[in-house]
């Protein structure tokens, strides 16, 4: 098999992140990471530091940590956090080392994003990831910046063993696996061809998991090194149960260090998980391992989707306060892909896209299709039947318009506004503008309708149809088209 793209800029980046950086620079970052994880997740932690403010090296040391909480003040100590993020850093070199690792690896992230683009290969698709991530921009505000749209994720498992009481996907039992048989390995490298022909580099976005746990899955390892061979990039694990199949975990971590493609994650479930990964694997070992903390005491959010939103709703309705996580912030999905949902042990594809969760998407996504394959030609098919079916790259001339359910709309005295939680639009300028707001948000009518009566008013038809374009592609059309979503295509 041959590997038939290069590294993508975000994989390159990646590597830098460790290359740029001497051996005893990363051993000091393990240390510091180590402290950082401890102090987010560990209230007892907190506490102990609280106590021993003036000498709290005595507290890093019973953890076991490699470095004084005095050299890190602007972190942990409310008096020097004013201090994070300004020059005076300077006076706390590891504290600032780590902050500079952070800001490298948003960085990474937004150039995943970037890696998701198929202008050159596939355009329709490409217009409607657009619209996709400019629409969440102005549902989700600020925390859509950590959204990456992947175009694609793959389940190899039908549900998952861990059963996450906060689980934002609701992620159904476990019920089997994708074994890499002969067969199957055939079928999983031709799918990611499939990938490959149609979107290119973009491909490199995939992931293995979804409403699934990678390592259910014993064979996980050889799919992904697939995933690397035709893709040419190592795809991202998370998994919440790292200690559960030790040797096929080491595997994984083997596998990421040597391709160096994209952070691994273990999701850290209670603070005993967290000393149990501690007690197994050295600061060094997992210096490339982001841990996100799930735990109780931990300063973390959980999203406003799924089984977490459900607890939320139970609590409410029994009256009591529906504060399930140490920090509440607006998360409100988990969801990171605007593409193709696909499942290999049901052998189904779905189109999706994030969405804030709400009682007709209560998981935080949003299905436009969902169709069944049971070889990699049907797969395509499918594939091409969805982007022909719900990716026109203009506004459709028959169907009705409106505005997204979720903005609010405003007439002004020459123009309009739309207003969602995240941005403010304001529609002016041209003296068909108000009318052209009013049409949409009013009568349902189409947009070759909307156009017509402009038209016949006596405004220029390339303007209004330039203006309606505009709308569209920034997402602030509903584009359910009247469908309502879960149509089946291919
Ligand atoms: S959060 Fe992940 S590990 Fe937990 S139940 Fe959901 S899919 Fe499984």
């Amino acid at each position: 098999m041959k590997r038939q793209h290069q590294a993508s800029d975000s994989a390159k980046h990646y590597q830098r992140i460790f290359t740029s950086r001497s051996e005893e620079e990363l051993r000091v970052l393990a240390h510091v990471k180590r402290f950082m994880e401890r102090l987010s997740a560990d209230a007892v932690f907190r506490t102990k530091l609280c106590e021993h403010v003036e000498n709290p090296i005595v507290v890093s040391k019973e953890y076991g940590i490699n470095v004084d909480p005095m050299d890190l003040l602007p972190m942990w100590h409310t008096k020097y956090a004013k201090h994070r993020h300004t020059d005076e850093m300077s006076r706390w070199p590891k504290a600032k080392a780590w902050d500079d690792y952070l800001a490298e690896m948003i960085a990474n992230r937004d150039l995943i994003r970037d890696a998701g683009n198929t202008e050159k290969s596939n355009p329709r698709f490409h217009a409607w990831r657009e619209r996709q991530m400019r629409r969440l921009a102005s549902e989700l505000g600020v925390s859509a910046d950590s959204v990456v749209h992947a175009i694609v994720a793959y389940e190899l498992s039908q549900g998952c063993s861990v059963g996450c009481w906060f689980c934002g996907l609701s992620a159904e039992k476990f019920q089997g696996n994708y074994p890499y048989t002969p067969e199957n390995a055939a079928l999983w490298r031709k799918i990611l061809q499939v990938m490959v022909d149609l979107f290119g580099p973009a491909s490199q976005t995939g992931f293995c998991y979804w409403a699934t746990d990678p390592v259910d899955n014993p064979d996980y390892p050889k799919f992904i090194e697939d995933h690397y061979r035709i893709t040419g990039h190592l795809p991202q694990t998370t998994t919440a149960v790292p200690l559960k199949n030790l040797e096929l975990t080491r595997k994984v971590m083997a596998l990421h260090k040597k391709y160096c493609c994209i952070t691994q994650r273990f999701s850290i479930l209670s603070t005993k998980v967290l000393d149990r990964v501690y007690d197994t694997f050295t600061p060094e070992e997992i210096m490339g391992v982001e841990l996100v903390m799930q735990s109780k005491d931990a300063f973390m959010s959980k999203a406003k989707a799924g089984r977490a939103e459900e607890r939320r709703e139970k609590l409410r309705a029994a009256g009591k306060d529906d504060k399930i996580s140490k920090i509440q912030n607006d998360h409100a999905t988990i969801a990171c892909v605007s593409g193709f949902l696909i499942n290999m042990v049901t052998k189904t594809v779905q189109l999706v896209t994030p969405k804030r969760a709400s009682p007709r998407w209560p998981l935080g996504y949003r299905i436009y299709a969902e169709a069944r394959f049971t070889t990699a030609a049907e797969f395509r098919a499918v594939v091409e039947g969805m982007v022909d079916v719900f990716m026109p790259e203009s506004v459709p001339a028959g169907e009705v318009l409106s505005f997204r359910h979720d903005l609010e709309f405003s007439a002004l005295p020459e123009g309009f506004e739309l207003e969602g939680r995240g941005m403010k639009y304001s529609c002016n300028g041209m003296s068909y503008m108000g009318r052209l707001g009013r049409l949409i948000h009013e009568s349902r009518t189409t947009a070759s309708d909307v156009i017509g009566e402009l038209v016949s008013g006596g405004e220029d038809i390339f303007l209004v149809g330039q203006s309606l374009q505009s709308l569209y592609d920034n997402g602030l059309l509903d584009d359910d088209l009247g469908r309502e979503g879960a149509a089946s295509a291919g």
